[in-house]
Parts: C-alpha cells; structure tokens; sequence
C-alpha cells in the first residue's frame, strides 16, 4: 500500500520501529520479534509508552533494554471517567490511542529514516493517520491467534446483525465469521460481547482501518492454525491485508536470574520427568476467592504435585494479600505440603520447558499457548483460544466451564479434568507431534522464517 517515501534513501538494513501497546501479553510478542529482526542485522526501535500499567511490563522492558535500545513515548494526561471501562489494560489502549498522534516528530526524526513501523493492533486506527502523513508502510503484530484476527476482521459485521439489541445474547451460541467454522461464544473475552465496552469499540473502530495496513503479523504457524491461515488468505482477496506467520518462542534475554526462579527450577528438578502440573492463568485474570480456593482443591484431587501461581489481582502492583489469606489457613497448610504455590511473577516459558512439567492448567492467552507449543506440554484449557488446543488434540477443553471467572467451577471437577489430561496419552503423542511441527516452523528454512525474510525484504525496497 503506501512506499516509503520517508527519507531519501534506505540504509542496506531496513530499521523498523516496533510501538507495543499495554499489557504483557501484547508486549511481549513485541519483543520476541524484535529479537527475532535484530538476527536478521535489522535495525530496532522499540518505542515504549509511559507511565507503564504493570510491574510485570516494567521489568520485561528493562531486561530487554539491558541489551537494546528504546525510544520513549509520553502520554499525554488521561482521565479514565472519560472512557466506558474499568479495566486498567483498556484504558491504557485508550489513553495511547488518544496520545498516538504525538508520534509523528519522533517517527520522522529517528535516524536512519524508518522502513516501517510495526504497531500494536489496539493502536490501529491513531497510528494510520500518522503513517499516511509519513508515508511510512504500517504493519500490526497481532497478539492472538490466526482464528481471533478473523474474528477481528469480521467483528464490524456482526455487530452490524445485532444492530438495534444491545448484547450478543440474542445471538446463537457460536458466531458465524466467514470462511471459517463458527466460533463458541464462551471462547471469546466476555466484553466484546457487549457493544457498549470500550473493548467493544476499539475493535471496531480499528477493525474497519484493516484494508489501510500494509500487512498482519501473526504469531503462528500452518501446523498450528491450517484452516484459520487458509481461510485468511482466501479474505486477502476481498481486501485484507497479506497474513505474514512470524511464529515466536521466548528468548535468552527473558531468562530470569532472579532467586524465586532459582527456587522453582530447583523445586521442579525434584520431581519425576512429566509428573508436575503447572497452573498460571496469565498476566491480567484474576478470580474470586472462592474460586481460587476450589483450584485450590482440584489441585489436590488430582493427586499430581503442582506448581501454582496463583492471581488475586488484575493488577499486579495491587496484588499484596499474602497467601494464606487468600486460600484461608487450613487449606493454605495442605497445599504447602503437597505443592509449590507463589503469587509472584514467575518465569511461565522456563518452567514449561522443565522437563518435569507434563501438564498446564491455563486461561490460554494466546502467548501462553505457544509457548506450551513450544515445548509439547499438555494443556487443560479454561477458555481464551482453548478452541485450537480441542481441535488440534494437544489438551482437555471443558467446555462448560466457560470463561474463567464466568462460571464457578467445583474443586472435584478441576481434580478430575486434571487427571484426564495428566494420563491421555493421545494428549501427550498430540503436544509432541506439535512441538515438533513448532520447531520445524520456526527453524532455518521453515514457514516462519521464510515469511520473516520476506518482510524484511519488502522493507529494504
Ligand atoms: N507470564 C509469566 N509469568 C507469570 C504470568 C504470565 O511469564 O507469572 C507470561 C506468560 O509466559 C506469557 C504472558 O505472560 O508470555 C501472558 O500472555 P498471555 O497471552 O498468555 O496472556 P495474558 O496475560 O495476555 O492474558
Ligand atoms: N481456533 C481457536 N482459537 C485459536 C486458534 C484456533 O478457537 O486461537 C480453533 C478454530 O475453531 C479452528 C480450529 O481451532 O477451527 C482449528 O484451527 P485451524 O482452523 O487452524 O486448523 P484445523 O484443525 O481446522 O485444520
């Protein structure tokens, strides 16, 4: 779509500003692809907004910044009683969407003059207006799967059939996105389901910007996604941008030195290869008590030892109840002795590839869910993209258990589900099966690759 008529000339490698929005897990494929660029001798700017939401994202961008470069974005003053919302992750998309046309003297004036700028997909419809001034070719990195980004795509239309009904509700159980098989509403985040978020309406108004891009980055793979990835190139015809699958795995400079993960790793090394459950719903899903305590005694049910990260809090920075609060003393004493449970940050990618851990209770953000690709863990999903983990067969999907937080789901089921996906082998053949496949994808000469160096190559143009 649009050349790049920003500077006269291109350095022989292109430079590529990379602008993530708020929360870890749109982070953090950033800076997986900014390593993933910087192998390839391209140039990097990595444009970080400010303040920050989490702790979490604080400390992952200053471990990045130990070994590269970072240009800084102030935001300008928001008020959150402006905007319909009162989640802190959506209301620092909107207060970057509001500042985002702040960007054009810092994009113009980076040197050597940018091949691209490669933003979040939040910040689709602030970015466009200033990489048209620049004339400056605009890519998003989607940080889901290639099944959401159709959703994405196609979610101004379904909106448009409830036209006049303010909730989904009166729809049917799944949604009908083209091409594709229709997709179970409780697999979808609850507020866009609700037109009146401001989830809602970022989608919306960004969706409709997509035929202005110059392409979509996609974290996966063919093994991973083939129907979705096929369905999406058969749309590239009627006007969406070209899908490029950049398939990421965590890097070296994630690999955290801290004692707490000295203390996990040396934890995990005393147990059995494949007998650990490792449960982490993410950087941003809280649950209730309630139910934090019926994980609690699933954990236990399954009769497998576990390392449990528990979340008490969206926000980390509010997450400062200790432990035996939050399960209660009695039963705070039983899983001390029979499992490892923190409330800190830990090291998710690192523990999934210990080789004692053979399952993974997750909310199944989509990060999380490569990275357990990555590695061939068994997954029991609790639902975000828990659909490609029942269709691919690498774990257990209880699907009435809807999305977490929705529904409250009894210890005696957790346990139970736990030991389905603990001892199926065909779980187990389907995860290794897959590991291979992400490895083959993401290796010299594999899909992912080669759709990286077509970027790259577009870029030096
Ligand atoms: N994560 C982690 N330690 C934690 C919690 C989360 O390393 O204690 C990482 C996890 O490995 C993943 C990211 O945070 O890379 C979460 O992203 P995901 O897309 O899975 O879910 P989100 O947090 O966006 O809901
Ligand atoms: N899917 C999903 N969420 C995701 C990715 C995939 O729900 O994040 C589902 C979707 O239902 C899709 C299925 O996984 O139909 C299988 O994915 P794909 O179409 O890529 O492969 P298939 O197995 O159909 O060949």
């Amino acid at each position: 779509m649009s050349s790049s008529g920003h500077g006269s000339s291109h350095p022989p490698h292109p430079h590529v500003a990379l602008l993530p929005s708020a929360g870890i897990g749109h982070l953090t494929p950033f800076l997986r692809f900014a390593v993933s660029l910087i192998s390839q001798q391209c140039q990097v700017t990595l444009i970080t907004t400010h303040p920050i939401v989490s702790l979490a994202e604080s400390e992952l961008i200053s471990t990045f910044l130990a070994a590269f470069p970072e240009e800084q974005f102030h935001l300008l003053p928001f008020d959150p009683t402006t905007a319909s919302s009162t989640d802190p992750f959506a209301l620092k998309w909107e207060s970057i969407r509001r500042s985002a046309h702040l960007l054009y003297p810092l994009l113009a004036s980076l040197s050597p003059p940018l091949s691209a700028l490669v933003s979040d997909v939040s910040l689709i419809s602030s970015v466009v207006a200033v990489t048209e001034t620049l004339t400056l070719p605009n890519y998003i990195l989607f940080p889901s799967s290639a099944r959401m980004f159709s959703f994405f795509a196609y979610y101004p239309t379904l909106l448009s059939k409830i036209a006049g009904s303010d909730h989904f509700d009166s729809c049917d159980e799944v949604l009908q996105v083209p091409g594709g098989k229709p997709i179970p509403k409780s697999s979808l985040p609850p507020p866009l389901l609700d037109p009146s978020s401001l989830f809602s309406s970022i989608f919306t108004e960004d969706s409709k910007k997509l035929g202005k891009l110059d392409g979509i980055l996609i974290n996966t793979f063919e093994e991973l996604e083939p129907d979705s990835l096929h369905d999406l190139r058969a749309e590239k015809a009627q006007g969406l941008p070209k899908v490029f699958t950049v398939g990421l795995k965590a890097c070296e400079f994630e690999r955290s030195s801290s004692s707490n993960t000295a203390t996990l790793m040396k934890w995990l090394d005393g147990h059995l290869t494949g007998t650990v459950v490792f449960f982490c719903f993410g950087s941003r899903s809280a649950m209730t008590r309630e139910q934090i305590r019926e994980i609690g005694k699933g954990l236990l049910a399954s009769g497998s030892p576990f390392l449990w990260k528990v979340k008490d809090n969206i926000l980390d920075k509010e997450d400062a109840e200790s432990l035996d609060v939050v399960l209660g003393d009695e039963l705070w004493e039983r899983i001390n002795e029979k499992g490892m449970v923190v409330k800190e940050w830990v090291c998710q990618a690192e523990i999934l590839g210990h080789r004692a851990v053979g399952g993974f209770v997750s909310h199944c953000g989509w990060n999380s869910i490569t990275e357990a690709v990555w590695h061939g863990v068994p997954l029991l999903a609790w639902p975000i993209s828990a659909e490609v983990v029942d269709k691919r067969g690498f774990g257990v999907w209880p699907k009435t258990w809807g999305w977490a937080g929705g529904v409250m789901v009894k210890g005696e089921e957790i346990g139970s589900r736990i030991k389905e996906m603990m001892g199926s082998e065909s779980v187990k053949q389907k995860a290794a099966m897959l590991r291979e496949e992400a490895r083959k994808a993401i290796g010299a000469g594999g899909c992912c690759e080669n759709a990286l160096m077509e970027l790259i190559g577009a870029w030096k143009i």
